[in-house]
This record gives structure tokens, sequence and C-alpha cells, in this order.
């Protein structure tokens, strides 16, 4: 089966001289060696300070909530993987969506506004499918009613808008490193902050609260990045060349056949920002025809993905009552294509030639 992703694995022989290390120091977790060493790594790479490893993204984010003193309600979008708005849920936050842009899929700065009350105290925008959002906008927004932003930066790792990188913008950026990533750790994520204090109330808040022996001084979970997890980081990021590479090539092969299609069209990319290849969309004229291609593609043993269905406002466990007609119309019609760095010449192919057949056909 050809699935929508693919984890990239590094050279076994590397990861196993990483794993006789951790064998021979004992240290397997609590800020070890490999640890600290992603962490410097990754700061240099993606061109960041203040950056936390966490042990996945979805405590990121609720970290990066209660680090920043987030409470009431947050404007976000209801386009976006569950972890975005069940974060917010899990937290005690009531997520209070604005509808997104038709062609960005990112949310729309102009609805944003009109949701604001007393209670709301952020913005939580999400970087959808790496495309970068609309962040002057939505900052400006944020200043003029001092609210806080954390970008969901899941998909946008290595991303770079005006020249930085968009890691540095709003008071908190979380990435996801899971295994169907463009960058992976396993399971595990990270927060970059603005500000040091938040980054310092963050790494307490991951380690029980505990500072150092005999003592608590403040509420805290444990959602720490292992050893093993990390070791994994630093032989991919090696790597991060060729998958990015590799991604461009099959991500401008799509781009390149798919232009021309009427009923297919394609994410508008912001142009004060660069690209990460993470994923491939299209949005289509129906979800009948959604079915119909899906259907012939998984009978070439080919498995595309609802990235993302349903839209957030539909979780039965939000209780919204919000009607956000474009994000709820394009969840439904469109599809996440395969893209990876190993995606056969020829499988990607046979998936140009099945869209191009079901769309000359029925769109
Ligand atoms: C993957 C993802 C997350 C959650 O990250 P995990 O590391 O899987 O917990 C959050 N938000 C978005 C947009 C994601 O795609």
């Amino acid at each position: 089966m050809i699935n929508v992703t693919k984890t990239y694995l590094p050279d076994p022989e590397k990861y196993k001289s990483y794993v006789d290390r951790i064998f021979s120091s004992g240290w397997v977790t609590n800020n070890g060696q490999f640890v600290q060493e992603l962490e410097k790594r990754l700061c240099e790479y993606l061109g960041v300070e203040n950056l936390l490893l966490i042990s996945n993204g979805t405590l990121a984010l609720q970290v990066a909530y209660r680090a920043l003193g987030i409470s009431g309600e947050a404007i976000t979008t209801p386009f976006s993987f569950v972890a975005t708005a069940s974060s917010l849920v899990w937290e005690g936050i009531q997520p209070v969506f604005a509808d997104i842009n038709p062609d960005s899929l990112n949310i729309a700065p102009e609805k944003i506004e009109s949701l604001i009350n007393n209670n709301t105290s952020a913005i939580v925008p999400v970087h959808v499918f790496g495309n970068a959002c609309e962040i002057d906008a939505i900052e400006r927004i944020a200043q003029n009613h001092n609210l806080k932003t954390i970008y969901d930066a899941a998909h946008a790792f290595g991303v770079h808008y005006k020249g930085k990188s968009i890691l540095n913008y709003g008071d908190a950026s979380i990435l996801s490193f899971h295994g169907t990533k463009v960058f992976h750790t396993i399971e595990g994520g990270a927060i970059i902050f603005k500000d040091k204090k938040h980054l310092d109330a963050a790494r307490l808040m991951i380690n029980f609260g505990i500072p150092g022996y005999d003592q608590v001084s403040d509420l805290g979970i444990n959602c720490k990045m292992n050893e093993f997890q990390a070791a994994m980081g630093l032989c991919v990021l090696d790597d991060m060349e060729f998958i990015h590479n590799s991604r461009k090539n099959v991500w401008e092969k799509y781009t390149d056949s798919f232009k021309s299609f009427r009923s297919v069209s394609l994410q508008k990319q912001n142009e004060s920002s660069s690209l990460n290849y993470s994923y491939f969309p299209v949005i289509l004229d129906s979800e009948d025809l959604l079915f119909k291609l899906r259907d012939a593609l998984l009978q070439k043993d080919i498995s595309p993905r609802r990235y993302f269905f349903p839209s957030l406002e539909q979780l039965p466990y939000v209780k919204s009552g919000q009607q956000v007609p474009v994000s709820a119309s394009i969840a439904e019609r469109i599809l996440c294509l395969p893209i990876y760095p190993d995606l056969e010449p020829s499988v990607q192919d046979s998936i140009i030639e099945t869209v191009s057949k079901i769309i000359s056909t029925y769109g």
C-alpha cells in the first residue's frame, strides 16, 4: 500500500551508534546529552532561540498555552488537524472558529476581529500544510486587542517568512516531530518562545514543576523528550537537504501536472514565504468527485487522506454552534496525495494518471 506519507528512516548503523552511546552512558531521559545537542542544533538549523523539546506536538501546544497564561477563549482556525482545537479544550479554553481563506486555506484575518470579546486571550493560527498565514495582519489584530498569538507550526518546519524563520513570529510557535512530519523524532515536538522567561517557565512545567532535588515549585506535567527520540532527530537532521530536495521534486511534478486541470485547485502559497513541500492537497469541485478519486486510487493500492476532515467546528465536544461555511465546504472536498522523499516516479505517474482520468470523466 502506498500511503499519503512514509516515515523517513535514516541509516540504521548511524542510529545504532547513538543507541550504543545511550546504553554505555545509561542515561535515557531527563534532559540528556542528545536532547541538549538536538536543541542546540535545531536552534542553529532553524534560526531561532528559546526552543524547548517536548514529547509531542500536542503537549507542546498545551504547555505553550499554560506558559503564556491563556484562558477563556482562543480564536483559531476550523481547518486543521484535530489537535489544534482539542488541545485548547483539554486546557479548558474554548476554541472560537474564524473561517478560512478559500485560496490559502489559512485563517482569514478579516474574520477574527468580530469574534473578540472580554474573554478572548489568544489567537491560535495554523500555517496549514506549511503555507504561511497572513502573519502581519494577525499580529496587528493581536496587538490592538492585547491578545497573545501561538502559531501551530506543526507543518512549517524550516519555512522562512520575509527572510527569517517563520517560528520567530508571535509569542510562541509549536512544531510537531511526529513520524509523519517533514522532520521527526518518532514522536516529538518543540515550542519556540519569543520571550526567554516563558521558555524558563515551560522548562520547569515539562518536568513536574521540579527545579531541583527536594523541591517542587510549580504545577507541572511530564512531557520531556527522551534520548532515543533525540537520537532519531539528530540522524534525520543530517539528511534534511536530501529530504527537502526529493520532496520538492515530487511537489513540482504534481504542480506542473495539475495546474491546467479544471476541477482541481491547488493551495495558493504565500508569496512572502518559502515552501517545505510537506503536503500535496488537491481541492476538488465536489465531495462526490473526491469519493470517485479516492476509490480509483484505492483500487491501485494508493491511499490518499482526507486532510482535514471534518471541519473542527463540527467536533462533538466543542459545542461551538458556529457556522464556518468556507472551511466546512473545503473540508468536504480536499484530498492529500502521497508525498515523501522516496515516492517512486512510476507510482507518482500512476497517481497523476488516475487523477487525470477521473477528472476528465466526471469533472
Ligand atoms: C501533527 C499535528 C499536531 C500534533 O502533533 P503531534 O506531535 O502528533 O502530537 C498539531 N497540529 C497540527 C496542525 C498537526 O498537523
